[in-house]
């Protein structure tokens, strides 16, 4: 049955998965992108599904450690100092969500959004043939006592929360993962984790969606969104586009789309790299986190992939080499089996992750635009929430009241 069409702006790992859950429910998709559908930060990410990460970016402390890292020009959190309205705006709102309360009304729900990707995840896996996702979880690896009692006191709240959580010394370690030498004081293991390689998921999914009928236009360029009382149409560079529906699905790029049709969506770019060893000296077998450093290290198809920093207000592509360096210096300090020279030839990629001043993604319909859904800023867990983000924009297109209670990630919840 056709349910009718749907246009989707966007083409990351949100766009994809909501034109397949759309496709899926009988609605007709077309997929509409700036680039060629593998420019955006979901293809050189770090590939962690992780709901083990039930704590937002808003967080007690965070402020702090920001202010402090401002200083250090190798460290992996950084705000840009600059004037810029939207830029102060968003670091207000961020202040404000970063309490215990803040964080203890979202882990709850996070880890009910993560825990049911990941289920999505096997299910589509097991349907694209060729693409394999590791469920082997997750090492937190921890070189002072103090990021370890954190992480131990983290472990603890997620075994409240439902999650599995072991705290563990070198020998445990060392057992779980024997490809590796460390030099670590501990680590914690999250075993509900999961790793691939997103490029690969991607491409399937891409060309799976293709064979089903979702037309696919890139390098669409010079929108205008012809609106009366709904959005009715969108006249671009490469021809006009009318449907019944719309999900904006833009990633960094969201809130300026969003803007257009009299929206306040704030998000800001969180800019990070990420590298790739081919033939490492080392390849561990389960994915990890360097915890002091933020340094998130993966196991794929494609090697090893190092991914890291965090600059907050960057829009742009710029590699920043000092931000790189830190990143490589603390691979080399945990892992002591690399040397700064193994990562010589590494080529650097740059994403922007969509960050949200509350560390919650934004998924439903807006209250102006009843025809228009928003699906983004997913920030740091963007992969892994991509499936379960588009089983829901497509409940929510067909009228369906979504399985998980979403309130907190109403659309219009800054205006
Ligand atoms: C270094 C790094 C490591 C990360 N590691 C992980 C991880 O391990 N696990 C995890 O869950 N998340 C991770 N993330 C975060 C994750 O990559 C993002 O949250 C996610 O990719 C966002 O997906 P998206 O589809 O919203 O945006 P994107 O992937 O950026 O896609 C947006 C798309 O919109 C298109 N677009 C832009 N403007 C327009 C327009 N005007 N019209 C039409 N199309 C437009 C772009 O071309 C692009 O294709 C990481 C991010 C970084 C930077």
């Amino acid at each position: 049955m056709n349910k009718g069409k749907v246009i989707i702006l966007g083409g990351g790992v949100i766009g994809l998965c909501s034109a397949y859950y759309l496709k899926n429910r009988g609605f007709e998709v077309t997929l509409l992108d700036k680039g060629d559908f593998s420019s955006g930060t979901s293809f050189g990410n770090a590939g962690m599904i992780v709901p083990s990460h039930f704590v937002p970016l808003a967080q007690p402390g965070m402020i702090v450690k920001g202010i402090k890292w401002m200083f250090d020009a190798e460290s992996p959190f950084y705000v840009k100092p600059r004037f810029s309205r939207s830029l102060l705006d968003w670091g207000w709102k961020f202040y404000q969500h970063s309490s215990e309360k803040h964080v203890k009304g979202a882990a709850q729900l996070l880890k009910e959004l993560n825990l049911e990707s990941k289920k999505l995840y096997v299910s589509l896996c097991d349907q694209l043939e060729d693409i394999k996702i590791d469920e082997k979880g997750l090492i937190m690896y921890c070189q002072t006592q103090l990021a370890l009692d954190e992480e131990a006191a983290l472990a603890d709240q997620a075994m409240k929360l439902g999650l599995k959580a072991v705290v563990m010394d070198n020998q445990q370690l060392n057992d779980l993962d024997p490809n590796l030498t460390f030099n670590v004081k501990g680590g914690v293991y999250f075993p509900e984790d999961a790793f691939f390689s997103p490029k690969l998921f991607l491409e399937k999914l891409k060309s799976d969606l293709k064979a089903a009928g979702v037309k696919m236009v890139s390098h669409v360029d010079d929108l205008k969104f012809v609106v009366h009382e709904d959005l009715k149409s969108i006249d671009t560079n490469q021809g006009f586009f009318s449907a019944d529906q719309f999900v904006i699905s833009a990633g960094v790029w969201t809130g300026k789309l969003a803007q257009f049709l009299g929206l306040n969506i704030p998000i800001q770019p969180g800019k990070g790299y990420s590298f790739t060893i081919e033939h490492p000296v080392e390849t561990p077998s389960i994915c990890s986190i360097l915890t002091e450093a933020k340094v998130a290290v993966t196991p794929m198809s494609e090697g090893l992939r190092f991914a890291g920093t965090m600059e907050i207000g960057a829009l742009n592509f710029d590699v920043d080499q000092r931000r790189v360096y830190g990143i490589k210096k603390s691979i080399c300090k945990y892992f002591p089996s690399f040397t700064i020279k193994d990562f010589n030839e590494a080529k650097i990629w740059t994403g922007l992750r969509p960050c949200s001043p509350d560390g919650l993604p934004y998924i439903g319909r807006t209250k102006k635009l009843p025809n228009v859904l928003l699906a983004a800023g997913h920030g740091m867990m963007g992969m892994s929430l991509g499936p379960i983000t588009g089983k829901l924009i497509a409940e929510i297109a067909d009228n369906q009241s979504p399985e998980i209670e979403i309130s907190k990630l109403a659309v219009e919840r800054f205006h």
